[in-house]
């Protein structure tokens, strides 16, 4: 009997767990053909994409290649982008590979499948505030963070010749905002030791722009306040309550006329679903671009495609849609990776339910903070310095251990540690 196709597009946090999950039980031993679809040839875990922007960890270094994690874990890596699906025929479309200079390296290509997981992630949203697009960097794949690192390479350059202020502006203090903020003064601080000896954390200005009236809107009260002192000590200016109306090359038009100055501006607030969605008109797609799926994470109306993640809405039984993190998409990752071993055996699959586990937020060097879940009496409690680190990083470990193994992801990450003991701390080229 051929074995059934399954065909994962998006290679992210959820998809790639799942992938590698489903790989090593059925894969390998050729049970089920796993294809995962990746417009990327490396992944970097989302949540670790500002320190990729400021040069903290080199993709080259703590990259995952595909292709060859693939083969040892059991899927076949497809490089390409999700253009189109057409459920009637049960295939995908996909773009054509290009080279950089915009020749053809492999023409569009149709693939199909027996089951298909979309695990795309999702993008910022400028809520189409006039000149986001144009102006801002979106702190949202990998491509936008090496273009990020790239614009603050060339300002250090410029900025330790003529000792001009460096302004960065940021929109949007949510967990992203709010920790590339911190990153940038913590590099700001440290290029003296690479030889940029004019440069000193006088240079920089990061605003922090937030429409809310506290940082952190969506954690509690008193992570809000923590994370707040520490970034008023280190002195990135905030600048909270305020909408920004327009971006302009100069900065942040506000809804009040004012101009907040910024050479390189950041647009981290918001998340929609991939714009691709846009036009895809046989599956129910919602204003937010993503796509809506039932309790198992099928798409509604069809029985062979599920999502996973940022790119899919899912309405728990409170009432609220799963919340686009990295630990909602590993959970989702692990339900489905049941979910599908119980579809292959005609066995019923199960709803996914959601555990919130609190929300950490690293503040570079300086600290850590956020609030864990305890039990129903306990509710949640706040944890800050060095155990919070401990946390923040135990979420990284976990998605590690889906990639390679419990065994595989504890070696792997002490020789990362001390592999950083002989490599340069920031990677400044
Ligand atoms: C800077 C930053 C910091 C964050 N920090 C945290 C945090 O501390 N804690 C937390 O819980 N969450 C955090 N998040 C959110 C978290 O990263 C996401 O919720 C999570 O990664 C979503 O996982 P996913 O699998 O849905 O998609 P992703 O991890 O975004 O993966 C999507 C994959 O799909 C691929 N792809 C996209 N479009 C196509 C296409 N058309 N064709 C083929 N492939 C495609 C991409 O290359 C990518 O590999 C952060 C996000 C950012 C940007």
């Amino acid at each position: 009997m051929t074995a059934k196709k399954l065909v994962i597009v998006g290679g992210g946090a959820g998809g790639l767990a799942l992938a590698s999950k489903l790989g090593r039980k059925l894969g390998l031993s050729g049970e089920l053909d796993i294809a995962l679809v990746d417009k990327s040839a490396i992944h970097i875990w989302k949540p670790k994409l500002h320190e990729v922007a400021v040069g903290v960890i080199d993709q080259s270094n703590e990259g995952l290649l595909y292709r060859d994690h693939g083969l040892k874990n059991g899927y076949r890596y497809v490089r390409g982008e999700l253009l189109q699906c057409d459920p009637m025929q049960k295939s995908i479309q996909l773009a054509p590979v290009l080279t950089k200079e915009g020749e053809t390296l492999i023409e569009s290509r149709q693939l199909e499948y027996d089951y298909l997981v979309l695990a795309l992630g999702g993008t910022s949203n400028s809520f189409n505030t006039p000149g986001a697009e144009a102006h801002c960097i979106f702190l949202d794949s990998l491509d936008n963070a090496n273009h990020f690192h790239q614009k603050l390479l060339d300002a250090l350059l410029q900025l330790n010749e003529t000792q001009e202020k460096l302004s960065i502006g940021i929109v949007g203090a949510g967990a992203t905002g709010v920790e590339l903020a911190a990153e940038l003064h913590h590099v700001i601080e440290s290029v003296k030791e690479y030889g940029y000896l004019n440069i000193s954390k006088h240079h920089l200005d990061v605003h922090l722009i937030e429409a809310s009236p506290k940082i952190l809107p969506q954690l509690p009260e008193k992570v809000s306040a923590r994370a707040q002192a520490v970034l008023d000590r280190i002195g990135i200016r905030l600048h909270l309550g305020v909408q920004v109306k327009e971006v302009t090359s100069e900065g942040f038009v506000t809804q009040d006329g004012d101009l907040i100055a910024a050479s390189i501006k950041v647009w981290a607030a918001g998340v929609k679903g991939p714009k691709v969605f846009q036009h895809f008109d046989p599956l129910p797609i919602t204003p937010r671009n993503q796509v809506e799926v039932d309790a198992c994470m099928r798409v509604k109306g069809h029985e062979d495609i599920y999502a996973l993640g940022d790119c899919a809405q899912l309405i728990l039984d409170s009432g609220k849609p799963v919340p686009p993190r990295a630990q909602a998409a590993d959970q989702m990752a692990e339900t489905l990776y049941r979910n599908m071993l119980n579809r292959l055996k005609d066995k019923a699959e199960q709803p996914f339910v959601y555990k919130d586990y609190g929300s950490l937020v690293s503040l570079s060097r300086f600290s850590a903070v956020g609030n864990l879940m305890g039990n129903l009496r306990s509710g949640d409690f706040f944890i800050e310095g060095h155990f919070a680190r401990l946390m923040y990083m135990s979420l990284y470990q976990r998605h590690l251990s889906s990639l390679y193994g419990w065994f595989s992801a504890l070696v792997y990450r002490i020789a990362q540690r001390l592999l950083r003991w002989q490599r340069p701390k920031l990677k400044l080229h």
